[in-house]
């Protein structure tokens, strides 16, 4: 599971990481944008507070996390988890939903909130697989995605106000997993400094570290 606040490049990280591990990429955000788009109920239910930077409800995430969970490819080959939990609250259910197994490792990607600003209001994002881009990294044409062809845009969340509204939830309610994790001695921090190719290297160094332990990794 990877933490780190909005703009820490934990989306860009986690794309690159289950494709080095070839896990599926299990994103919350991803999940609720695609139900937005097919106008589904959890999407119709979900948009306004997306659209706000508010958290919805540890209910309704954990009933679709556990569900995602429990699908053939995530059983058959692990996940790399994106955007879940961001409580205690939904730790503790992710906790449960998971026994008698548990997380392999927890990665946080440690920012500086003045970084995370520069990079959300540059970002852009694949509407139909959530690839990340920049305006310093477009796609190679005229914002279409290069994964699958889907239109760029910019984030509806990155707004100057959903931007501050999720960094102070960030602050309150999912920077206390930090601590959390690392009293169960599931966590390690990685610098989210530099190029998307140095954190990668670091982030695989730990979790190649952690495997060579051979903390319940296959
Ligand atoms: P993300 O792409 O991870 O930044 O998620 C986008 C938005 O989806 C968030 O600002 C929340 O509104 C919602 N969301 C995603 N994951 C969660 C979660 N674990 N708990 C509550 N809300 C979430």
């Amino acid at each position: 599971m990877v933490l780190g606040k909005q703009g820490a490049g934990k989306g860009t990280q986690c794309v690159r990481l289950s494709h080095h591990y070839v896990v599926p990429h299990v994103s919350t955000g991803d999940m609720l944008r695609a139900a937005v788009k097919q106008g589904t109920a959890l999407g119709l239910k979900a948009k306004d507070q997306m659209d706000r930077g508010e958290l919805l409800g540890d209910d309704l995430i954990m009933e679709m996390v556990a569900e995602r969970l429990g699908e053939s490819d995530v059983r058959a080959r692990g996940f790399v988890l994106d955007g879940c939990p961001r409580t205690v609250a939904q730790a503790e259910r992710l906790a449960d939903t998971l026994a008698p197994v548990d997380l392999d490792l927890v990665i946080d990607i440690e920012i500086h909130t003045g970084q995370v600003l520069r990079r959300l209001a540059a970002r852009r994002v694949c509407v139909d697989c959530g690839a990340n881009y920049s305006l310093s990294a477009p796609p190679l044409i005229n914002w279409t995605c290069d994964v699958c062809g889907g239109e760029v845009v910019q984030r509806k969340d990155d707004t100057e106000e959903a931007i501050s509204r999720r960094l102070e939830l960030y602050e309150r309610q999912t920077a206390p997993l930090i601590e959390w994790y690392r009293a169960r001695h599931q966590l390690e921090s990685v610098p989210g400094t530099g190029s998307p190719d140095a954190v990668t290297r670091r982030m695989v160094k730990v979790i190649e570290a952690k495997r060579r332990k051979g903390h319940g990794f296959v």
